[in-house]
């Protein structure tokens, strides 16, 4: 009999490997890099735990190396669309009524596997087919993975131990249901953790989904699928789909049984699908859930009692970082004219110092932007700045298309707040400056604030401990995650819950508690043991 009262403990975070030469980890992942270039994969849908190919496919290619074919991806029509959807409400009954420390196991085994056994599999392929350089795999797809799959169990623990007061006739309990129906999981494709939490954040609380992977990020989220089916996942627990996305509006995002739909991409494609669900209100069986962690304008402002080269080192890194193609990537400061020219010789100097290339030479800090579709993107934006009378590019500028999608790290200075790269996201490595009057200190809170539509994440920089309280207070709403004296990009589940608010999404704050809330329906049940006999009030037996 299944009566204990189980928790997970609380995990500590995944430790990061270093991959110095020559040790034990850089040599094994070295190997994995070759093995997987060498070979050509091929990508099945796998819905209801079977394999499915349509003959329909996409190339999966090394954007650092965008000749190099690294798999072939079979691709949903309309009808694996429906089986997935059909497939997904199939398995939700036995899924749901699995003990939820069973379905827990599941992600504390993938968790193990992706620590030992797949590390290699899933950093090198995270590498190879998103172009991220080692650390940025390492933190990414590594540890940011395993420790979702950690900290949701134990998230999960405080949840269902969470339970309504009693009274001496009446025992209350909550249970924890599922959403009715199936959950419609959409990723992005800059984070190989993000694809799994997505996902495993829905199961684990017995809700069942339909996955649309990122077409740039098949290889890694293929991987993960495998993985998770080796930890036990049941055949029809997560059906992964890739697919042209012009297909999901009638087959999945208006059907009926949608239960909630679990997205993280741009803020347009989040709106386009809020927009599909409000054209079908009324024929869902329930409300669905809408949760979506979208886009940002992330900033870094300077006080003038900050640090310039403590400065300088965060905004490189926030700012360039997987070229820049963070939700939470720094590009917009704001500097103090007293700190600016000091500051601009360091960032000039580390700019130039950094190298750009294939993710495979361990040397390079920047490698490719993700596709052709960005690449363009992104030298627009530049372009706009080079033919600007109110903006001038102090460094980097050019790109290269010839072999991969490389742009240079670019810092653009600008004495106008409003400029366009100071507003709109680019998704790049593009960092735009404002070097500001240190007299209009709040002033410049205020324009910082109000200039772009974005909440995600935002830095102050300042020892003045007067003066961060000012910014902390003016930019309360500015930032769902803000950083004192430190880079906006790098939060660690469980450390801090990510998400932000206005147009950069619902708020969900994955990595917590919070988002796990999302996916349960929960029903009160009051039993009363001793039940009342007359239907009278007590001061009316007197009459
Ligand atoms: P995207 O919006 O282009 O794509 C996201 C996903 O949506 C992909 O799987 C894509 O194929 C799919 N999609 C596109 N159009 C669709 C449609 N009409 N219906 C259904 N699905 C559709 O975003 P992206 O380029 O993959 O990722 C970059 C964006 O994601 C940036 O804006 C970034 O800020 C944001 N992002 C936000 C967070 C966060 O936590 N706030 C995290 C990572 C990325």
């Amino acid at each position: 009999m299944n009566n204990a009262l189980f928790s997970f403990q609380k995990p500590v975070n995944e430790p990061k490997y270093s991959y110095l030469k020559n040790t034990k980890e850089r040599l094994s992942i070295e190997k994995e890099l070759q093995r997987q270039l060498s070979e050509v994969v091929e990508i099945p849908l796998i819905i209801g735990g079977k394999e499915i190919r349509t003959g329909q496919t996409v190339g999966v290619y090394c954007p650092h190396d965008h000749g190099h074919l690294l798999a072939n991806c079979q691709l949903a029509g309309e009808n694996e669309l429906k089986m997935a959807v059909e497939e997904s409400l199939k398995a939700k009954n036995d899924w749901m009524n699995l003990s939820w420390v069973d379905r827990g196991s599941i992600l504390m085994k993938t968790a193990e596997l992706l620590s030992t056994k797949y590390r290699n599999l899933i950093n090198a392929s995270t590498m190879l087919g998103q172009s991220k350089n080692m650390f940025q795999s390492e933190i990414d797809a590594a540890c940011e993975g395993i420790d979702f799959l950690r900290f949701n169990p134990y998230f999960a623990s405080q949840i269902y131990s969470q339970q309504a007061v009693c009274d001496k006739n009446v025992i209350n309990r909550m249970e924890y249901r599922p959403l009715e129906g199936f959950v419609f999981t959409v990723s992005p494709f800059n984070f190989t953790a993000i694809a799994l939490n997505l996902n495993i954040s829905a199961i684990l609380m017995g809700n069942t989904t339909v996955w649309k992977p990122a077409t740039t990020s098949l290889l890694s989220n293929y991987y993960l699928m495998k993985v998770m089916m080796e930890a036990g996942l049941p055949p029809g627990v997560i059906n992964f789909v890739p697919c042209k996305s012009q297909l999901l509006k009638e087959s999945v995002v208006m059907h009926p049984d949608l239960a909630g739909i679990h997205f993280t991409g741009s803020t347009t494609t989040f709106n386009s699908l809020w927009s599909n669900v409000s054209e079908r209100l009324g024929s869902y069986r329930s409300y669905p859930k809408i949760v979506g962690e979208t886009g940002g304008k992330d900033f870094v402002f300077a006080h003038s009692s900050a640090n310039p080269w403590e400065l300088a080192v965060a905004l490189i890194q926030g700012a360039f970082e997987y070229q820049g193609q963070k939700c939470s990537a720094a590009s917009r400061a704001y500097i103090p004219k007293s700190l600016w020219s000091e500051t601009k010789g360091h960032l000039v100097s580390m700019i130039n110092d950094i190298k750009m290339g294939d993710v495979t030479d361990f040397s390079n800090f920047v490698n490719a932007v993700i596709d052709q579709k960005a690449y363009k993107t992104i030298m627009a934006y530049i372009e706009q700045a080079k033919n600007s009378n109110e903006a001038q590019i102090l460094t980097g500028g050019k790109g290269d298309d010839s072999k991969g999608w490389f742009i240079e790290p670019t810092l653009i200075e600008t004495d106008n707040p409003n400029f366009v790269t100071m507003k709109e996201e680019i998704f790049g490595p593009v960092l735009s400056v404002y070097p500001y009057d240190d007299n209009k200190y709040e002033e410049t809170l205020d324009l910082c604030d109000k200039t772009s539509p974005y909440a995600l994440t935002g830095s102050i920089f300042s020892y003045d401990k007067y003066a961060m309280t000012t910014a902390f207070n003016k930019l309360r709403f500015a930032a769902g995650n803000f950083y004192i004296n430190d880079k906006p990009t790098g939060a660690m589940v469980g450390q801090q819950p990510f998400g932000g608010a206005r147009a950069s999404g619902t708020n969900d704050k994955s990595g917590s508690y919070l988002n796990l809330l999302r996916w349960v329906n929960p029903r009160t049940i009051k039993e009363t043991l001793v039940p009342v006999t007359d239907y009278r009030y007590p001061y009316m037996m007197d009459y």
